[in-house]
């Protein structure tokens, strides 16, 4: 188990790493920087940096973990690759549902392997369920996820490359929006970000604004830290909620 410093999970659990750019949100993908550099430092398991792998070592990571965890599943690749074998997926899942004290993030950018996977299989209860939408035409990837019986699902609209503009939030628990940060940045215009938490607001779905990235809400570009996390005045660390995801 490796503690996160991503805003909105607590450590991260990764049974697979290396992936394939698939989407707009990939070009400058943190997970792809991330293995080079592993590579560089010789680190195990990274001899062919991003390429996808899966490590069954790892498999019985948190059940080592006694205290309650929010993991966020597959930080350093897409749990939902091509290459990803079923029968390696069925024992990510007999993991998380040996560990009901665990709650486990899961999000992918692959909705038609998703939904393939369980066509004929169901998700634990300790799961949320998400998929990235970061442009307009990835919007399609809302209807497949919906029709996924996952107790709690969740959007990441990050990085937010565009507007997306009307948005169906029905059966949609969660949305988590952030800019690009890191060299070659694209910039998110802060309407982008007002609209879906206006949507979220309306639609009763929880709001979590993670960060502004390279590129502050003034258009200026500096330090992510700089930029802060400020949206319309205050910080949203909405989660979803209970109450209606489980009524
Ligand atoms: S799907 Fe995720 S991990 Fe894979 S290349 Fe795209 S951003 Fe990177």
């Amino acid at each position: 188990m490796k503690q996160s410093k991503i805003e909105w999970t607590e450590a991260t659990w990764n049974p697979s790493i290396g992936c394939d750019k698939i989407s707009a949100g990939c070009k400058h993908c943190y997970a792809e920087v991330m293995a080079k550099r592993l590579q560089a430092m010789k680190s195990p398991d990274y001899e062919n940096a991003f390429k996808f792998k899966i490590i069954p070592d790892r498999l019985e990571t948190p059940l080592r973990v006694k205290k309650p965890t929010k993991f966020f599943v597959n930080s350093m690749s897409d749990l939902f690759h091509e290459e990803m074998p079923f029968e390696f997926l069925d024992k990510v899942f007999e993991t998380i549902r040996k560990s009901p004290r665990h709650t486990y993030q899961i999000l992918t950018k692959r909705e038609k392997v998703l939904e393939s996977y369980f066509q004929n299989r169901t998700v634990p209860d300790n799961v949320w369920l998400g998929v990235t939408v970061e442009i307009k035409s990835k919007k399609n990837r809302i209807d497949v996820l919906r029709d996924v019986d996952a107790k709690i699902r969740f959007l990441s609209v990050e990085p937010l490359l565009e507007s997306l503009g009307k948005i169906d939030l029905t059966d949609i628990h969660w949305v988590i929006v952030g800019g690009e940060s890191g060299h070659g940045a694209r910039p998110m215009k802060p309407e982008w970000a007002i609209d879906i938490q206006e949507q979220c607001d309306e639609q009763d779905v929880s709001f979590f604004f993670k960060q502004w990235g390279a590129w502050g809400e003034d258009g200026q570009r500096r330090s992510k830290k700089a930029n802060g996390r400020f949206l319309l005045g205050k910080e949203w660390n909405e989660e979803p909620s209970f109450e209606i995801a489980f009524a």
